[in-house]
């Protein structure tokens, strides 16, 4: 049987980081997209340097607004510290998009005819221990009497297939829409940005993965943030932006 060690080295380290695993507020901040990095085993799967550090890769600007948040709110941050290249922990093993063989223009030859074995490797690496660790926290804080929060937080492309998108921030839900209710009423008459529910795609789009293993069976106030990634590139607009989503999330979890 494959072990984890087939996908990740000693060098690459865990798959999955928490931050501020003590922290005292109820929000789980979770980043399934956070890093571009590729085990060292994965080579570069065929794709030229540009590819590897552009939007397929991973959700730039995301990590740093997350942390941002976890600092303002006093949460936890779960992160993944591989890209969804090699497996998309947003999606379930049984999906094409978690090792996909294309990603908007782009051919991922590396993941194109994977074994079984390499399939299995690969989420036994990336995908288990991740979901694992969101599974316990949530576990340990729903058994103190303490059920978190859970908001998963993404960026997204401001051009897709050739076409610009005018939504700037999404605010997405699956079944339970509680959150998402109470944020986008918080968004109020004249937001400083252009917020909207369920955009650029949404849960038929099987976004939400992460909110329906987790949040959903315990019946946890729940959202996924998308954050077109032009208004997170530098330092200035990632304090905005995390602060303004902050503001949101307090807001929405009072309304
Ligand atoms: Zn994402």
């Amino acid at each position: 049987m494959l072990v984890r060690s087939d996908i990740l080295t000693a060098a690459d380290g865990a798959s999955v980081a928490v931050e501020n695993e003590t922290a005292g507020g109820d929000i789980l901040l979770i980043c399934e997209h956070a890093s571009s990095t590729l085990p060292e085993r994965a080579g570069d799967l065929g794709l030229e340097a540009e590819a590897l550090k552009s939007h397929i890769a991973w959700d730039p600007g995301a990590l740093v607004v997350a942390r941002l948040m976890a600092s303002e709110l006093d949460g936890t941050l779960v992160y993944q510290r591989f890209s969804r290249l090699i497996y998309d922990c947003n999606r379930p093993p049984d999906s094409p998009a978690a090792m996909p063989e294309t990603s908007e223009i782009y051919r991922i030859p590396g993941n194109e005819d994977l074994s079984t074995a390499e399939r299995y490797a690969r989420t036994a690496a990336l995908y288990v221990p991740f979901h694992d660790r969101i599974a316990e926290i949530v576990a340990e804080r729903v058994a103190t009497g303490r059920p978190p929060v859970l908001v998963t937080v993404h960026t997204f492309t401001p051009v897709y297939f050739g076409k610009p998108r005018a939504v700037e921030i999404g605010i997405l839900h699956d079944e339970d829409s509680r959150l998402a209710d109470g944020m986008l009423s918080a968004v109020g008459a004249d937001p400083p940005h252009r917020v909207e529910r369920n955009q650029p795609y949404g849960p038929a789009d099987g976004v939400t993965h992460s909110l329906k293993l987790h949040a959903l069976p315990n019946g946890l106030m729940n959202v996924m943030i998308e954050v077109r990634n032009d208004l997170v590139r530098d330092d200035a607009g990632q304090q905005r932006v995390a602060a303004y989503l902050c503001r949101l999330l307090r807001e929405g979890l009072t309304a």
